[in-house]
């Protein structure tokens, strides 16, 4: 008699987009209705998990700044052991899986395993909630290289960005509203103008999104003025001054400056 082999697992790292549903690849949506295991974690979007269909299971590991309600390593073991266990398993994750979405370890996990792995990348939240402003991240007057930071760094002044910021550049911060003062302080310590235009996108490409802008100087005060919420974005640079977006100036005069800034 002859014995059936033993079903062929995959894994899928998979790009969700920064939350609008529509702004998910083809072949992301594809895979998810094919899944037979959706692993998540906190920055997908109801909207684009609406689209998992009820037959597959599905398991969120959301993470919070401080607080992991799974440990990195308990999700690679998840990841692996489901696989080889014969599933297409999607590990979904917000943006790409490969900016600050520690999507390179999972890979490597796999890889170590000999887990058969396919990435499937995403429009990661810079470029999205950029976009979605109106805020060219790079533009031919005004910045001609663009930096993807973290800023959740428990010690920023460990982060070496100089050069990152000011004339001809424009430096995109993810995870930084915890620490936006201390972010500003570091960059105007660095040499940057207090005046460069910085804005603040929260919330992206969602239907609740906010996009609010003012100078570096003010960024710290603007969050907490206006209880600025994970998930956001800070995008420092000239480009801020393109976006279309409420102003929220901390001191008189100050709008005039957010569009002369040379
Ligand atoms: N892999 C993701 C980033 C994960 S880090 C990507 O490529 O986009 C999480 C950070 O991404 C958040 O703290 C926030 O800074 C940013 N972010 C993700 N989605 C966002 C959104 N819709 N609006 C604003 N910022 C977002």
């Amino acid at each position: 008699m002859e014995k059936t082999p033993p079903p062929v697992g995959k894994l899928w790292l998979v790009g969700a987009g920064p939350g609008d549903p529509d702004l998910l690849t083809l072949r992301a949506a594809r895979l998810l209705a094919s899944a037979d295991l959706v692993v998540h974690d906190g920055l997908v979007g109801d909207g684009v998990l609406a689209l998992i269909p009820p037959h597959a299971e599905r398991i969120s590991v959301a993470k919070q700044r401080s607080r992991h309600t799974m440990k990195q390593e308990l999700i690679n073991e998840l990841l692996v052991r489901e696989t080889l266990a014969g599933k297409q398993v999607v590990r979904l994750k917000g943006g790409d899986p490969f900016i600050f979405g520690r999507g390179g370890e999972e890979l490597d996990a796999a890889r170590k395993a000999g887990v058969t792995c396919e990435v499937v990348p995403g429009i990661t939240a810079a470029a999205g909630c950029a976009a979605q402003a109106g805020l060219p991240l790079t533009h031919r007057e005004d910045a001609s290289a663009v930096s993807f930071v973290a800023g959740q760094c428990k010690d920023l002044s460990d982060q070496d960005w100089s050069g990152l910021a000011g004339h001809g550049r424009t430096l995109v911060i993810y995870m930084g509203i915890a620490t936006a003062t201390a972010i500003a302080d570091k960059l105007i310590a660095d040499g940057v103008s207090p005046d460069l235009p910085v804005a603040v996108i929260e919330r992206g490409t969602t239907a609740d999104a906010r996009v609010l802008r003012t100078l570096l100087t003010d960024l710290g005060d603007l969050v907490a003025r206006e209880a600025v919420r994970s998930p956001a974005l800070i995008i420092v640079g000239k480009v801020a001054a393109r976006a279309d977006a409420l102003d929220c100036f901390g001191a008189p005069g100050v709008a005039e400056k957010l569009g002369n800034f040379a």
